[in-house]
């Protein structure tokens, strides 16, 4: 039986705003998704996108797991092809929806006939093919207001489907509407997280990462590589920067007081990732960062932080709990990574006592004494570059 995916103007998860450009960045998103699970047709017609393979044998259950990775579709249809002849419509549904309604105790059928040469009209396709169901399954009955499963017929111009209840997609925005951004990424929980919820925005992401070799290991590194790719799934192909860090941080050890040090090196982070940032054309600077969860994440610490960034910082995690955080990790699939043991360089020179509320003037007074403007720059002449690739880990 050939299957096709039908993706409904009511199931997009725009409604108004700029259709148009929404609708092509989705198109081309998906079809870039479809290269590698199976040759297809994408078209667009009478508001519905439609995903039709053009071979023999296609990977169906592979393709509808891809589809649901991809962002701007609420929810969307998996249905199975049939004749424009009631007899064969019939056949289809049982064929294709009887094992499923076996399982079942209420069913309605809805049906649209967007191809008026049809000639029963849809209240009568419902009628025919609900009795003809009734017919093969005693265990249903039906229920015209809350159905354990709808039954839609839909006859169009290209042919007739059937599907079974929709499919729940992943919402968002589709990748490419939002304009890009740069997300501060360590091999953390959360800032995994943060970088899906911009994607799931409209966001392009370029990844940066701040490693501090030797106190940070080659295995590290891999790891917060693992993760893009993890995070690539959804958010699609990016570039990734990994930084140098180590000669900053070894210097605010040496000049800076300790209760400062994470300040210090965040606000160091920022002024790097700012740089690399306008390099790519980035409009913003994405952190997992969530109010009051380390010392570094009061008011005041993140006061300090953005002071230093000319771009607007996004912290889609900031009102986030950490169990709600976790629970995203794990759908997504980056927790298992996340929580791998291995060092990142906010722990490297960690102080004993952090300064919960550090005042601008006295971390500014501590930073004078770093001439640090020559450090970034070798930061920046030094990061290594990997272009993530989606599905090539
Ligand atoms: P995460 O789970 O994302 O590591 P966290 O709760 O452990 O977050 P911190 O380690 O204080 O918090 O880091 C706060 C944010 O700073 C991170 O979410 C991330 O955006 C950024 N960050 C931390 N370490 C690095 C790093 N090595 N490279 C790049 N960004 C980093
Ligand atoms: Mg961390």
């Amino acid at each position: 039986m050939k299957e096709i995916i039908l993706i409904k103007n009511g199931e997009l998860a725009l409604k108004g705003l700029n259709r148009g450009s929404f609708e092509g960045a989705l198109m081309k998103n998906l079809k870039r998704r479809m290269k590698g699970v199976m040759p297809c047709e994408i078209t667009k017609s009478q508001s519905t996108i439609r995903i039709e393979p053009t071979e023999e044998n296609p990977d169906m259950d592979a393709a509808v797991e891809e589809v649901r990775k991809v962002f701007g579709i609420a929810a969307f249809s998996r249905a199975a092809v049939a004749t424009k002849n009631m007899q064969d419509i019939l056949r289809t549904a049982e064929e294709y929806l009887g094992p499923e309604l076996d399982m079942v105790d209420t069913f309605k059928v809805e049906s649209k006939r967007a191809d008026k040469t049809f000639p029963l009209n849809s209240p009568e396709i419902s009628r025919e093919l609900g009795g003809y169901l009734l017919k093969r399954h005693p265990n249903l009955s039906v229920d015209v207001h809350n159905p354990d499963m709808v039954v839609n017929v839909e006859v169009r111009q290209q042919g007739a489907y059937v599907h079974g209840n929709q499919l729940r997609g992943a919402g968002g925005l589709p990748v490419g509407t939002s304009g890009k951004a740069a997300i501060l990424i360590s091999g953390g929980i959360d800032s995994p997280v943060a970088a899906y919820t911009m994607a799931k925005r409209g966001l392009i992401l370029t990844g940066i990462h701040f490693a501090s070799p030797p106190y940070t290991s080659a295995r590290a590194e891999q790891k917060v590589t693992e993760l893009m790719y993890e995070v690539a799934e959804y958010a699609g192909n990016m570039k990734f920067f990994i930084v140098p860090f180590t000669e900053i941080q070894e210097h605010i050890k040496d000049d800076c007081p300790e209760e400062f040090f994470t300040i210090i090196m965040r606000r160091m982070m920022m002024r790097v990732a700012s740089r690399i940032a306008e390099e790519n054309d980035c409009g913003a600077l994405i952190t997992g960062e969530s109010l009051g969860q380390v010392a570094s994440q009061t008011l005041d610490a993140i006061r300090c932080t953005d002071a230093v960034s000319d771009l607007p910082v996004l912290r889609p995690l900031i009102g986030s709990d950490k169990i709600d955080i976790i629970d995203t990790s794990r759908e997504i699939g980056t927790f298992d990574t996340s929580i791998e043991p291995y060092e990142d360089c906010c722990t490297v020179f960690t102080p004993k006592h952090p300064k919960l509320h550090p005042s601008m003037e006295r971390i500014e007074q501590a930073e004078a004494k770093m001439d640090y403007e020559p450090m970034i720059d070798r930061c920046v002449e030094n990061v290594k570059f990997v272009f993530v690739r989606r599905g090539e880990m």
